[in-house]
C-alpha cells in the first residue's frame, strides 16, 4: 500500500527486518533472531523485562496489597481490642451494680433500724433502683 509520501511503510519496514534478520524490545532493547520462534521469545522477554512499564505496574500492586493485608491485620487486632474492653466494661458495670445493692442493702437496713417507714420507704426507692421485687 502506498503511502501519501509516496513510499510503501510496510515494505520498508519489511527490508529493515531482512537486513538486521532481528527483533528487539522497546524497552531494553534486547534483540533475537526474526524466526518463527520470535514471537514466543519476545513474550517471554516482556514478562521479565525490567524495563518494561509492566513492572512498574506490578509494584504498585505489590505495594496496594501489602497495605491492604496490614490494614486488615490492624483491624482483626483493633476487632480483638474492642470485644476485650468490651467484656471488661460488662464485668465492671456487673461490679458496680453488686456493689451498689450492697450499699443499699446496708443503708436500708441501717434506716429501718432507725425509723420503720423511712426504711420502708429507702427500701422501695432502692428496689425502683437497682431491680428486684418490691418487698
Ligand atoms: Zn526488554
Amino acid at each position: 500500500m502506498k503511502e501519501p509520501l509516496g513510499f510503501d511503510v510496510a515494505s520498508q519496514m519489511n527490508s529493515m527486518n531482512v537486513k538486521t534478520g532481528k527483533t528487539y524490545c522497546a524497552y531494553c532493547g534486547a534483540e533475537y533472531p526474526l524466526d518463527d520462534d520470535a514471537a514466543t521469545l519476545v513474550s517471554e522477554h516482556i514478562k521479565t523485562c525490567e524495563k518494561h512499564p509492566m513492572r512498574a505496574v506490578e509494584a504498585r500492586a505489590a505495594e496496594l496489597q501489602a497495605a491492604l493485608t496490614a490494614a486488615i491485620n490492624m483491624n482483626i487486632e483493633k476487632n480483638a481490642e474492642v470485644a476485650r474492653l468490651t467484656a471488661e466494661l460488662a464485668a465492671a458495670n456487673e461490679d458496680a451494680e453488686r456493689l451498689d445493692k450492697l450499699v443499699m442493702d446496708a443503708v436500708c437496713r441501717q434506716t429501718s433500724e432507725i425509723d420503720t417507714n423511712a426504711g420502708l420507704d429507702a427500701h422501695r426507692a432502692h428496689r425502683a433502683r437497682v431491680g428486684g421485687g418490691n418487698k
